[in-house]
């Protein structure tokens, strides 16, 4: 039986975190970053137990590494090019086994090992459920997106195919049987890595960043499909004042995909994709996916508010994407 929270002690839990940042960076109770002419961006996110993670479908590993990502994820879709670093809240009850905790923070700092950043702070609590509320700060690049960015006749474009992570999460919930529904092995095994492991499109970024024709000034709309695809429409459109149309034959589906309304609800819906969706004019839209061989063009931006239609003039009826309160409720 490993040592449990309350056996360690805060102080003794406090020395063992402080391993997971650079040396001295836990001693004082505040993080000084060195003065920076870029913009400071700042993002935070809440996982909780049974919402956002679970022991059944996430290790300790996976759930510290998804916090960090997810941040992350929408640091990148702002157009943060550098990564300050991350603090962490961590609330757990009493009982909680510091192997657990302890693969967290591995999974945290793998993350950052790999996308840049540092533990810089963070706070811990007992409480009754087990939470991780992440802060994660970075630097702007030249181009700030922002939702509000669209524009009528922008192309809505994606970094990748959606529905994977959902996909993932189904099969380790034993939801959906991968041989009745003819599943391929790839397929199967993309999808469980996209949901434990999600990575920050920041690659997506710098080539977008890349490619921009000289003539268009740093302009464009983005989010990322944190909370689905649609979701990430509905979510320029709002903010922008524009509806879309998207295209039905450019559904973003992974390759072997199967047919079928279900599937292409996940696809659309599922959630926690973590792709850019971004609102670009129609040159930098073509440079950007002639130097993103994965990436998809969905449709256009309109200028009828809030309008969210398919290209044969149907409105698009699918559930609007994963809201976490409705699943409380
Ligand atoms: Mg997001």
């Amino acid at each position: 039986m490993s040592t449990s929270l309350a056996e360690l002690g805060e102080a003794e839990l406090l020395r063992r975190l402080a391993t997971f940042a650079p040396p001295g960076q836990l001693d004082d109770d505040t993080a000084c970053l060195a003065p920076d002419p870029r913009s400071l961006i700042v993002n935070t996110d809440v996982l909780v137990d049974g919402v956002h993670f679970s022991d059944n479908t996430t290790s300790a590993d996976d759930a510290g590494w998804r916090a960090v990502a997810a941040n992350l994820s929408d640091l990148a879709a702002s157009g943060v090019t550098s990564v300050d670093g991350i603090t962490v809240g961590l609330v757990a009850p009493g009982h909680t086994s510091w192997n657990w905790v302890e693969g967290v923070y591995s999974g945290i700092s793998s993350a950052l090992n790999q996308f840049g950043g540092v533990l810089l702070g963070g706070d811990c609590s007992a409480g009754a459920n087990r939470l991780l509320a992440i802060t994660a700060l970075g630097r702007l690049g030249p181009l700030r997106l922002l939702r509000s960015d669209a524009k009528p006749g922008d192309v809505v474009v994606t970094s990748g195919a959606h529905g994977l992570s959902r996909l993932g999460l189904a099969l380790l919930q034993r939801e959906v049987d991968p041989a009745t529904a003819g599943l391929n092995q790839v397929l199967q095994e993309r999808a469980i890595q996209q949901h434990r492991r999600p990575v920050p499109r920041f690659d997506a970024l710098h080539s977008l960043l890349q490619c921009k024709p000289s003539g268009l000034p740093w302009r464009a709309g983005g989010t990322d499909s944190s909370d689905g695809l649609i979701a990430a429409v509905q979510g320029l459109c709002r903010a922008s004042g524009c509806g879309a149309v998207l295209q039905q034959s450019a559904i973003p589906r992974p390759n072997g995909w199967p047919q079928g309304e279900q599937w292409d609800r996940w696809c659309l819906s599922g959630g926690e994709d973590f792709e850019l969706v971004l609102a670009l004019p129609p040159a930098w839209a073509r440079a950007w996916q002639s130097s993103m061989p994965g990436s998809y063009c969905l449709g256009r931006m309109t200028a009828e508010p809030d309008r969210i239609i398919w290209n044969d003039g149907s409105t698009l009826t699918l559930n609007s994407g994963y809201d976490h309160f409705q699943t409380m409720t």
